[in-house]
């Protein structure tokens, strides 16, 4: 089944609105020219509103970095799926830096994903095992458990309405990316075959599973070379134009 690339760029903490519509500019004249390729950036949620502006007209998707799960109310800090879908198509859900420094679990991690596709948005799961889990063998065992456990009770119509990310977290923001065959080989051997246990063929083979974990221009494009490898959730290497549009190139089937 084909599967048409995605490559997204998460922002984290970084930038102001000024910096964020400059960077917006410095992608909007390349990768409004790509048609093959799906390309989605994730702001600070300050800046969602003006780059959503900025993007008027663009092929670039614009997503948010996390939401709650409640539709409104006392939630001191937190902002609502509707609030996003009101800037955003997707929505980061379950990034390990959340896991580690927010006390996000895979159950508020289940309840994040129910409530984005709830609210139509999409959802970009991200699952990955820390070094301690890889050495320990228990890779396969980590992925799978949260991947089961944050698509708990959803269904889905087609498959574009959820993406994965596999990012072990050694390999984010580390300079050690994971080597493609590996990546590949959970991809294939843990996310798939989750996918496949919980979905009819048509959606388990149709969502795309993307690899993060210090992509960089210099080797994205052995990561899309794989047959799982759907494109990439890119922390670093997207805040700066030229080495997202290079990632971006890579990815051109
Ligand atoms: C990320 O934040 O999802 C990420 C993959 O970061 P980096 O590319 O910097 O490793």
């Amino acid at each position: 089944m084909t599967r048409v690339p995605l490559v997204a760029g998460n922002w984290k903490m970084n930038g102001t609105i000024k910096e964020a519509l400059e960077l917006v500019d410095g992608l909007r004249p390349d990768l409004d020219q790509i048609e093959a390729v799906e390309t989605l950036v994730c702001p600070p949620f300050t800046a969602l509103s003006r780059v959503s502006e900025s993007l008027s007209g663009s092929k670039i998707t614009l997503g948010a970095q996390n939401l709650y799960w409640e539709p409104s109310g006392a939630y001191t800090g937190e902002i609502s799926p509707l609030m996003v879908r009101e800037l955003c198509t997707h929505v980061i859900i379950g990034h390990s830096e959340r896991r580690a420094y927010f006390h996000e679990t895979d159950e508020t991690v289940n309840k994040r994903i129910v409530a984005a596709l709830e609210t139509d948005l999409i959802p970009i799961l991200c699952v990955g095992e820390t070094l301690e889990e890889r050495e320990a063998g228990r890779t396969h065992q980590v992925v799978q458990h949260q991947l089961q456990a944050a698509i708990q009770g959803i269904t889905l119509k087609t498959p574009d309405e959820i993406v994965i990310a596999y990012e072990p977290v050694w390999a984010i923001g580390t300079g050690m990316a994971a080597t493609s065959g590996d990546a590949n080989e959970v991809i294939l051997e843990s996310i798939r075959t989750v996918l496949t246990e919980n979905f009819e063929d048509r959606l388990s083979q149709g969502i795309r599973v993307l690899y993060g974990g210090s992509v960089k221009p210099e080797n994205a494009r052995v990561f899309f070379e794989e047959s799982e490898i759907d494109g990439a959730l890119v922390g670093g290497a997207s805040l700066k134009a030229e080495a997202f549009i290079q990632i971006v190139h890579a990815a051109h089937p």
